[in-house]
């Protein structure tokens, strides 16, 4: 799969909406969005200023794009503190704010089915290729949310199902429970391919049980969006913990 080269783009607050208690939808517009050649799993870099000037990236999946009104939607998790999170709180219709786009190298891989998993972070991109896929694909998410307000609807059609895992009725700082359901779900047959997204140790930890099943590690797309008690490095990833 050829990714495009990411460029600048200068983008525009169009709406803000809450889609769940914690989750706030941003709609964002540019003239560059007219040839923008959108792949369901790609995310933008926004370019956050600090109040000394210096600016800092922070990634937010494409939920959803639609060319014809120039329309590309971030869901945010609303968690605390951070320069993304002091972003989305103040975002109002007409706030410019840049981006560099688009940014990621997963999208829908050629697979019999396919699986996704992962924290609330997961959620936009995980719902974005589930609706992607032709009907007659079959998809399996396992997804961790807050509590049973946080779900969200999705357009699917055929054998896609969503097992939402709530953070509420788990001991507190474990995804045992979610790790658990990927290790031991009755899966479709066939060779499937796997999208992980989420907090960095979750990420590893669900990886690690695909492999535990037999999974081969080029079935397995994993990515991790940030470290919990840790800032995410300027330019928006993860820093790698020191072992
Ligand atoms: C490719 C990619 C795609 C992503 N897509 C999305 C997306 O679609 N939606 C989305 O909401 N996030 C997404 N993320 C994750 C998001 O970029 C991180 O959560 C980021 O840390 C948020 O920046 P911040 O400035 O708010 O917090 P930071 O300054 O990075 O961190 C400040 C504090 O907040 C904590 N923290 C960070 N994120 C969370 C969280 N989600 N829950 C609880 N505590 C947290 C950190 O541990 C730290 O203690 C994505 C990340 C990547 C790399």
């Amino acid at each position: 799969m050829k990714f495009p080269d990411p460029t600048s783009w200068q983008l525009a607050v169009a709406a803000v909406a809450e889609v769940t208690p914690r989750m706030r939808r941003i709609q964002l517009t540019a003239p560059a969005l007219e040839t923008f050649a959108y792949l369901p799993g790609q995310d933008v870099a926004l370019g956050i200023r600090r109040d000394d000037g210096t600016t800092v990236r922070r990634r937010y999946t494409i939920r959803r794009f639609t060319p014809e009104a120039r329309l590309l939607e971030l869901d945010v998790v609303m968690h605390g503190d951070g320069p993304g999170m002091r972003w989305a709180s103040a975002a109002a219709p007409g706030l410019p704010i840049d981006a560099i786009a688009p940014r990621g190298k997963i999208t829908v891989a050629d697979a019999e089915w396919h699986l996704f998993a992962g924290d609330a972070t997961a959620v936009p991109g995980a719902l974005a290729m589930m609706e992607a896929l032709p009907a007659d694909v079959a998809a399996r998410a396992f997804l961790r949310v807050d509590d049973a307000t946080e779900r969200q609807p999705a357009d699917l059609a055929g054998d896609k199902r969503i097992s939402w895992r709530y953070e509420q009725t788990a001991p507190a700082g474990t995804a045992d429970d979610l790790i658990a359901a990927v290790a031991s779900a009755d899966l479709p047959h066939g060779r499937g391919h796997a999208y992980l997204a989420g907090e960095a140790s979750l990420v590893l930890a669900l990886k690690a049980a695909l492999l535990s099943r037999g999974w081969d590690a080029d079935q397995v797309s994993a990515k991790a969006y940030w470290n919990r008690g840790r800032a995410n490095a300027d330019r928006g990833e993860p820093e790698q913990r020191a072992s």
